[in-house]
C-alpha cells in the first residue's frame, strides 16, 4: 500500500471529495503531509455508501510531535498517514450518526474504526493492516467489538431496504403532499427518514386556489429542518393560461425559501389532447415565468405522457420529476427525481402518501445559485460546529491495555 508524501503547501485534489490540504498536520509547523492512497479510496467509498453531502476531516496526518501533544504515543496511525478523524454530513446537512458511519466503514474494510465523540458525530477511520480495531472511545478506549452492527443494534436491513433497487441506490428519499394528506406530524416524518418534501402550493389560475394546507405544511417541515420544494397543479387551457397559473403560483410561494425546485404539474387529459406543441408551450411559459421570478423551475409528469407530449428540446431544460409507479423508472434520459408510488406509508402521516427519490443535490445548487428565496452566499457557509481534534482517542495505549489483551500486544497503536 502506497503512502505518499506531499509538501505542506500542496493542494492536489486527491479524489472527487478530498484535497491534500484537508490532511495537513495541525501542529502549526510547515512540514510534509503523509497520506495513504488506500485511505482516500476508502473515504470515497464511505462518501458514496452514506450518500454524504460532505465529509470534513478534523484530523488527518499528525507529525510525531503533534501526535504526542494531543495525547498519543507519537507513533499512532495518524503519524503513518493511515488515519483520518471525520464528520460525515448527510443530504440534509446534518452530521450522520457515528454509529452508522462505523457500520459502513466496517463494510468497506477500514482496519481501525472508532466513534470518538460523545455526540456520536465524529469517527476515526484508518487503513492499518495486520489486525482490526473496532472501538467506541466514549465508553473506553479499549471497548472493542468484532461487529458494529451487533454492538450498536443496527440492522443491516436498514441500509438494504433503501438499496433494494438499483435505481434507489444513493437516492434521497422524500414525499410530496397536498391537503389530502391531512394533519401531518412533521417530527415523526423526520424521524422516519424523510429527507425532503414537495408541497402542493395550489392549482389553476387563481391565487384563491392555493392549497389550504400549504402554509401549515411549509411551517411544519421547516420547523423540523426538512427541506421543501413546491408544485402547482395545472389546469391551463392553453399556453397563455399557463402564464396566469405561473403568476398565481409565484404569489402563493412569495417570501418563502425552497431548497427544492418549484414544479409545474401537468397531467390533465384535456391538456394532452391539445398535442405536443401546446403542452411544450405550457411548460415553457410556466417555467420561464418562474425562472424570471428567481426560482429553480421544474416539470412534474408521468413518464409515458412526458415522452409523448413534451418536445425533446426542453426535456432537460428544467428540473425533471417523473412519475412511474413501478419497481424502476423506465426512462433512459436524465432526470432529477422519481415519484415511485402513491401508496407509501410514513410515520406521522395517516393514510397513504406519495413517495419520491431524488438524485440531485438541489439544496446545494439552489442555495449557491441564490434562488428560491435564498441569497447568494459571498462567504463560506456556516458549518455545524466541528469538534477539535480528539484527545481521548490518543490516550496512552499502555494505560488501557489490560490482562487478556495479548492479542493487541505490540500492535496496539493509537487510533
Ligand atoms: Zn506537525
Ligand atoms: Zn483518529
Amino acid at each position: 500500500m502506497a503512502v505518499k508524501s506531499y509538501n505542506s503547501g500542496d493542494n492536489t485534489q486527491l479524489s472527487p471529495h478530498f484535497n491534500v490540504q484537508e490532511f495537513k498536520c495541525k501542529c502549526g509547523k510547515e512540514h510534509e503531509i503523509l497520506i495513504a492512497d488506500e485511505l482516500i479510496e476508502k473515504l470515497e467509498k464511505l462518501y458514496d455508501a452514506l450518500n454524504c453531502s460532505k465529509i470534513i476531516v478534523t484530523s488527518g496526518y499528525r507529525c510525531p510531535v503533534h501526535d504526542k501533544a494531543v495525547g498519543g504515543t507519537s507513533s499512532g496511525q495518524h503519524t503513518k498517514g493511515n488515519a483520518a478523524d471525520i464528520v460525515c454530513y448527510g443530504q440534509d446537512g446534518q452530521p450522520v450518526s457515528s454509529k452508522l458511519v462505523c457500520c459502513k466503514a466496517q463494510d468497506i474494510g477500514f482496519g481501525g474504526i472508532a466513534n470518538i465523540t460523545e455526540s456520536y458525530t465524529s469517527t476515526h477511520v484508518d487503513v492499518r493492516t495486520g489486525y482490526r480495531w473496532l472501538g467506541n472511545e466514549v465508553v473506553n478506549y479499549h471497548t472493542v467489538t468484532d461487529d458494529f452492527y451487533k454492538y450498536y443494534g443496527i440492522s443491516a436491513d436498514s441500509f438494504a431496504d433503501e438499496n433494494k433497487e438499483g435505481d434507489i441506490m444513493n437516492a434521497i428519499f422524500g414525499i410530496d403532499v397536498s391537503k389530502h394528506n391531512g394533519t401531518i406530524d412533521w417530527n415523526k416524518v423526520k424521524a422516519a427518514g424523510v429527507k425532503f418534501a414537495i408541497l402542493r402550493a395550489g392549482y389553476g389560475r387563481d391565487i384563491s386556489q392555493k392549497d389550504v394546507k400549504f402554509e401549515e405544511y411549509y411551517r411544519g417541515a421547516k420547523a423540523v429542518g426538512i427541506p421543501v420544494g413546491a408544485y402547482w397543479y395545472s389546469y391551463a387551457s392553453d399556453p397563455e393560461d399557463a402564464k396566469r397559473e405561473a403568476a398565481a403560483c409565484i404569489e402563493a410561494i412569495k417570501g418563502k425559501q425552497f431548497e427544492y425546485p418549484i414544479y409545474f404539474d401537468l397531467e390533465e387529459k384535456s391538456q394532452f389532447n391539445q398535442g405536443k406543441s401546446a403542452c411544450t408551450a405550457m411548460v415553457k411559459n410556466f417555467c420561464n415565468a418562474l425562472e424570471a421570478a428567481g426560482y429553480w423551475a421544474g416539470l412534474y409528469m408521468s413518464r409515458s405522457p412526458f415522452t409523448s407530449y413534451i418536445d425533446e428540446s426542453i426535456r432537460t431544460r428544467y428540473a425533471l420529476w417523473l412519475a412511474e409507479y413501478n419497481s424502476k423508472l423506465n426512462y433512459s434520459g436524465s432526470y432529477g427525481m422519481w415519484q415511485n408510488g402513491s401508496g407509501g406509508t410514513v410515520d406521522g402521516i395517516s393514510g397513504h402518501v406519495d413517495t419520491d427519490y431524488c438524485y440531485i443535490d438541489y439544496p446545494a445548487h439552489i442555495k449557491s445559485a441564490g434562488l428560491n428565496g435564498y441569497t447568494k452566499a459571498i462567504s463560506a457557509p456556516v458549518e455545524t460546529p466541528i469538534p477539535a481534534e480528539s484527545t481521548t482517542e490518543n490516550k496512552s495505549a499502555a494505560a488501557v491495555i489490560q490482562i487478556g489483551d495479548d492479542i493487541y500486544k505490540g500492535t496496539l497503536t493509537k487510533a
